[in-house]
């Protein structure tokens, strides 16, 4: 089997996060190396390795994290507005193999990416 990602072993309570919120199906924290006053991630607790490793079976749990993102940004008070960025395989900056929202928000964001 395959080794655990990163983020496998903050599910399973093996490397330590600061959790702002969790349930039976997700869980978000903040990034070890923010990008912007505030930088959560968001997973879920099912292994699903990137964006292009979801399947149909797995629409609700979308759903589910997107209401997880809404009530995030209004708990961290990010009203004037919030990034949501998923980074998917190597040209997409992907590093953590297990599926993850960037919420970044706290400061007016620039465009482009890198
Ligand atoms: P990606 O590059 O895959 O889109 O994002 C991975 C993110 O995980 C990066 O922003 C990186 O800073 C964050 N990260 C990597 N290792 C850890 C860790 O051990 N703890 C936390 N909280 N974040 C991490």
């Amino acid at each position: 089997m395959a080794d655990k990602t990163i983020f496998k072993r903050i599910i399973d309570g093996e490397i330590p996060a600061e959790v702002v919120y969790e349930d039976n199906l997700c869980m978000a924290f903040r990034d070890v190396n923010p990008q912007a006053p505030v930088h959560i991630l968001l997973i879920p607790k099912k292994e699903i390795a990137s964006l292009n490793d979801l399947t149909d079976e797995d629409t609700p749990l979308l759903g589910h994290l997107y209401a997880v993102v809404r009530r995030l940004a209004k708990e961290l008070g990010l009203e004037s507005g919030y990034r949501l960025v998923t980074n998917c395989g190597s040209d997409g900056g992907q590093t953590v193999y297990h599926l993850h929202f960037h919420i970044l928000g706290g400061r007016p964001l620039s465009w482009s990416p890198g």
